[in-house]
């Protein structure tokens, strides 16, 4: 039905069916409003399913200042969000849900099934009781000259209000590209963020090594060290230790190029111990013996000796295991990604996370200008501000 003018079949518009939109359509159905959730995919949530995998890092337990200083230079923006639907309000909320949590080693908060499509069949199964409406395969496309929002379908539509949820450009197969870009105004320019970066491994090294983990490591860059393991990929590396650095890594290197990460292979052996180790089974032995007799396995040798000539003297030869440079090229491609730094600037929206050039046109979750590590910031941020924008609309429609 091209070009029809779907009257306001509901109060409210929400284009985009991840974490953020869901949990605005949840605030503002639970308070009567009649909504309906717009998605290009043939379903809903996929990139929260594929959260789920890796065991649904719901947020975090730390103390909440410490929490909201996890989203660097964003934090005070975000702070009243977050305060407002706090980790504490998303632990309660997911257990409304049938869904029980429990806090890792590490602090980090899971549902006790560690994936997400329980948590996310009861949540539509609730919305869709409370009437929220579902149109799947429906493209935004942007507005027309009306104002009406319009789809790739054809169809218009007009609502009250409109809350965007449409997410950042990571995994652009679970549905977010990020092309809604060219459609608003004020965008930061969308760049990777948790993600791996390129290294130009030797063909030797990459035929034998990629797809090996390196665990327990430290890794250090711009003064800050944090304890995680690496993925060899043949590209380069990825995995939660360099993610943990990725936001410093990225805008080193878009400042002044490649970037050195120090990688230590014993964190917890100190270079005194080490170096003891090395010494005393140095004697008539080849090097490779050497580094395996401290321990050291194949892949941990073979990134020594990418780093260069490899020291033979065991006090030099403990220091360069304690910090192997590696050279990084730069970030690897944003699809590859697991979340998007840049979007929607805050300048460009009110306090209640309202478009100024388009009163009446809200938005929330990853497709806004904050980034933060993992640990379940991303998923926490989303929410928050899903519950923000619902009620920035609350208030609007009143
Ligand atoms: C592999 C992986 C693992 C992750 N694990 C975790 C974790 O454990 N903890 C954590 O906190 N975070 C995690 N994240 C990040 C988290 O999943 C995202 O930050 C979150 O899903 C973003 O929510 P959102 O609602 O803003 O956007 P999305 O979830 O991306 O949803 C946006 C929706 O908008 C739709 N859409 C986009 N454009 C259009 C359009 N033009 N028209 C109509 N619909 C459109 C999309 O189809 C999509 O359904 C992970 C991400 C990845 C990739």
């Amino acid at each position: 039905m091209v070009g029809d003018l779907c009257e306001p079949m509901s109060d409210v518009a929400i284009v985009g069916g991840g974490p953020a939109g869901l949990m605005a359509a949840e605030v503002l159905s639970a308070a009567g409003r009649s909504v309906t959730v717009y998605d290009r995919m043939p379903s809903l949530g996929r990139k929260f399913l594929m959260a789920g995998r890796g065991g649904l890092n719901l947020t975090h337990s730390e103390d909440l200042d410490a929490f909201i200083g996890r989203y660097g230079s964003r934090s005070e923006t975000l702070a009243p969000w977050i305060e407002a639907f706090s980790p504490i309000d998303l632990i309660v909320w997911a257990e409304g849900l049938g869904q029980e949590t429990f806090i890792g080693s590490s602090g980090r908060v899971f549902p006790k099934a560690l994936k997400a499509s329980p948590l996310l069949r009861a949540w539509l199964a609730r919305l869709a009781g409370r009437g929220v409406e579902f149109r799947l395969r429906q493209e935004w496309t942007g507005w027309n000259v009306d104002g009406d929002l319009t789809f790739k379908s054809g169809e218009t539509v007009r609502a009250k209000a409109t809350i965007l949820a449409l997410g950042g450009a990571s995994w652009p197969k679970l549905g977010s590209d990020g092309a809604w870009t060219a459609l608003l105004p004020q965008v930061a320019p969308l760049a990777p963020a948790n993600c791996g970066f390129q290294v130009a491994w030797s063909e030797v090294f990459r035929d034998r090594f990629a797809g090996t983990p390196l665990k327990a490591l430290a890794l250090g860059f711009g003064g800050r060290t944090v304890r995680g393991e690496i993925m060899l990929t043949a590209s380069g590396i990825e995995g939660g230790g360099v993610y943990a650095l990725s936001s410093a890594l990225r805008e080193a290197i878009a400042a002044s190029g490649p970037a050195k990460l120090e990688i230590d292979l014993r964190p917890d052996v100190s270079t005194g111990r080490l170096q003891a180790k090395l010494a005393a089974s140095g004697l008539g032995q080849s090097q490779a013996n050497v580094l395996r007799k401290a321990g050291l396995n194949a892949a941990e040798i073979g990134l020594l000796r990418e780093a260069g000539h490899v020291p033979k003297e065991p006090a030099s030869l403990a220091r360069r295991i304690k910090s192997v440079p590696v050279q990084l090229i730069a970030p690897q491609p944003l699809d590859r990604a697991i979340s998007t730094a840049g979007g929607v600037t805050f300048a460009s929206l009110d306090a209640d996370l309202m478009l100024r050039e388009r009163p009446g046109v809200f938005v929330a979750g990853e497709m806004l200008d904050w980034e933060a590590p993992t640990g379940g910031y991303l998923l926490q941020a989303c929410f928050a501000t899903g519950v923000a924008a619902a009620k920035g609309v609350l208030k609007r429609l009143s």
